[in-house]
């Protein structure tokens, strides 16, 4: 349903992430510091455990999970002391059971979380040197981590607002161009929704724009009694008389409302987000859009975080993994 509804992207705690991370002051130092694969494991452990081993099979956390030498050497395998399961930091991440390495997985983290508009699957490849199927299939396991939950209701003013993903007429076969195709309610397009509250963008694809399907979201997001401001849309008429609900009229060419309140913040999200993906991504198809939104989400409502804690951040929300299968949906 509203799958954006349950995903946003949480920016923990800078002083909580301080404690266990490292700060890069470029992507040549951090090159230079997560120089080899045991060392970007220990801080991937250092990061997930922060010194104490954590048993995915059973749970416990503590210092005393046996460590397993492999020929005589510490390769990150460990014992479990309670179940005697064997395990890795690895278990339960996107890294897990990837042929990659977790060094290539950092810099392919660095890369995409701090290039603007993203990377395609065949610039990744070329800068791993991986193949393009490798490169693609991490993409999606890193689009997947820029997903967390939000459990919150926005408070103070929110922007609401829907756009249009979806080819251009130009590039249509003829017999499929479709009329006025530059306004909302196109058939071949794919509706996207978006709420932003103070500077966080949220967003997601949307089945169509009618008040039947935008009214709940907002609902469900937004605290009664707060501030949310759409444009004439009917989709947004007979919004809870709860709100507040201040409208721009496009249609008059105004773009702030009575009280000096936009769209114009989400409306520039919507044009970084066309950009990008018309740009880089070429074309998306609507299964697929759900996830690009995230991401471009992710980097925008980081903006305000330099580089090396985005890319601490993004390690910290590798936890989940996420199959070939999961990934394609064959
Ligand atoms: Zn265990």
């Amino acid at each position: 349903m509203y799958h954006f509804l349950m995903y946003i992207c949480t920016i923990k705690s800078k002083q909580n992430m301080k404690k266990q991370v490292t700060e890069f002051k470029s992507f040549a130092q951090m090159l230079d510091v997560l120089n080899t694969d045991e060392v970007c494991r220990e801080f991937l452990e250092n990061i997930r455990w922060e010194g104490s081993p954590a048993c995915p099979h059973c749970g416990t956390q503590h210092k005393e999970h046996y460590k397993l030498n492999v020929k005589g050497e510490f390769k990150g395998q460990y014992k479990c002391k309670d179940c005697r399961e064997r395990f890795t930091v690895t278990v339960g991440t996107m890294f897990e059971g990837s042929h990659i390495s977790l060094r290539k997985w950092f810099i392919a983290i660095y890369i995409f979380s701090s290039h603007k508009k993203g990377i395609s699957s065949h610039q990744l490849a070329k800068d791993l040197g991986i193949t393009q199927k490798s490169a693609w299939f991490m993409l999606g396991r890193l689009r997947n981590s820029f997903q967390s939950k939000i459990n919150v209701q926005f408070t103070g003013v929110t922007e609401a607002d829907e756009t249009f993903m979806g080819g251009k007429n130009k590039n249509r076969h003829a017999d499929k161009k479709v009329e006025f195709s530059q306004g909302r309610s196109v058939k071949d397009k794919t509706p996207v929704f978006g709420l932003l509250n103070k500077g966080k963008v949220t967003t997601g694809v949307v089945t169509d724009t009618k008040a039947k399907t935008l009214r709940p979201i907002i609902e469900e997001m937004v605290k009664k009694g707060e501030i949310i401001v759409t444009d004439e849309w009917n989709g947004y008429k007979g919004l809870s008389p709860e709100y507040k609900h201040e409208v721009v009229k496009h249609n008059e060419e105004r773009y702030v409302t009575d009280s000096g309140l936009s769209t114009n913040s989400l409306e520039g999200f919507w044009a970084l987000l066309k950009r990008g993906i018309y740009g880089i991504y070429h074309q998306v198809s609507a299964k697929h859009l759900n996830k690009y939104c995230d991401e471009f989400a992710y980097r925008y409502n980081t903006r305000e975080t330099n580089d090396s804690d985005r890319f601490n951040l993004s390690v910290v929300n590798a936890t989940e993994r996420l199959t070939y299968k999961t990934l394609t949906g064959k």
